[in-house]
């Protein structure tokens, strides 16, 4: 179809941004963009979105398909950002070795040496 003066139309991108990949940066970006009242397309590679954070709902038990991710910052921005996503618990990270009858935190490698 062409306008009146025989030009072809001009169309409105149906995006501003197509965005490769809807891990937590793809979808974060595709997240601010939308909220600033631009037009987004993501798209990924894989059947579901969230990379490498990605859950699972296997027999009722939310599974870390990729390994296990353990979300910390120290950033309120941060912090309120995600909170509006999900609810989260007060899971803290304290790995214990046991070396003979004494137990380590895990993580202080020079303890176990
Ligand atoms: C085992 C493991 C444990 C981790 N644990 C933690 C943790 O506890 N805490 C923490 O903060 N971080 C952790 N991380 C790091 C965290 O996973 C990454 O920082 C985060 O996922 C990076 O997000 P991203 O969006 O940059 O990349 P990704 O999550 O990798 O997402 C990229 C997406 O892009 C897609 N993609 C790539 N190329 C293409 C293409 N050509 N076309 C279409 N799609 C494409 C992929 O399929 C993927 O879905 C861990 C990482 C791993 C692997």
């Amino acid at each position: 179809m062409s306008s009146p003066n025989g030009t072809s139309p001009v169309h409105a991108p149906a995006y501003d941004y197509l965005i490769v990949g809807c891990g937590l940066f793809g979808a974060t970006f595709a997240r601010l963009a939308t909220d600033a009242g631009l037009r987004c397309l993501v798209i990924d590679r894989r059947s579901h979105i969230g990379g490498n954070c990605y859950t699972e709902r296997l027999e009722g038990i939310n599974v870390h398909r990729y390994g296990a991710h353990i979300f910390h910052t120290s950033n309120k921005a941060v912090w309120d950002f995600v909170h509006r996503f999900a609810d989260f618990n007060n899971y803290i990270n304290s790995p214990k070795a046991h070396r003979g009858q004494a137990l380590f935190p895990a993580l202080q490698h020079e303890h176990l040496l």
